[in-house]
């Protein structure tokens, strides 16, 4: 039901792929920019009308030339030494896009490590974030089967199967 790998997010044939958005939804670098490339200027357009979206929730759009069908954007929160609601902020955007997903019946969602580039969040605590988000929300009733980590390097993933192996099941 979790999986881990190492990849480009673009490239996951999936119902939903998520987004590390920000604010405005408008696009930006690291993934953002990756799946704005690969979709092309048409999710920009969508993300337009939708003007903007608060740190730890999330937003639906469709997949245009992207192979995912749908791109959830999450808006994590932005490091700033774990005081300011960063954990809650980060795992409600995990929360709210299994909710989006469960909401529109999707089966299979491919996750990135949200806030963990330029946001600044430690790796280490953002992986418990998700892996505990993920595996709470699995308990509840839900159309998804499939939710895939994917790994931008060879360290996160050695961090992602370590946590995997800890998690309750
Ligand atoms: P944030 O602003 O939320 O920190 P970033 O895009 O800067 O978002 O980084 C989030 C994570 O996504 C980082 O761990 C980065 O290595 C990873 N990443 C960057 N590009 C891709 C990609 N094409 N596919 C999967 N993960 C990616």
């Amino acid at each position: 039901m979790i999986h881990i790998i190492r990849g480009d997010i673009t490239t996951q044939s999936v119902d939903a792929i998520v987004n590390a958005a920000n604010t405005s939804l408008l696009g930006g670098g690291g993934v953002d920019g990756a799946i704005h490339r690969a979709a092309g200027p048409e999710l920009l357009a969508e993300c337009r009308s939708l003007h903007g979206c608060q740190t730890g929730d999330a937003r639906i759009t469709g997949g245009y030339r992207l192979p995912a069908k749908h791109v959830i954007h999450a808006v994590g929160p932005i490091w700033r030494g774990g005081t300011h609601h960063e954990p809650e902020l980060l795992a409600s955007c995990y929360r709210r896009s299994l909710e989006i997903a469960t909401q529109n019946g999707l089966t299979s969602i491919a996750f990135p490590a949200i806030s963990t580039g330029v946001y600044g969040y430690p790796k280490n605590k953002a992986a418990d974030i998700a892996f505990a988000t993920v595996t709470q929300f699995m308990e509840t009733k839900t159309s998804i089967q499939e939710v895939i980590f994917v790994c931008f390097d060879e360290e996160s993933v050695a961090l992602y199967e370590q946590k995997l192996k800890q998690a309750p099941r």
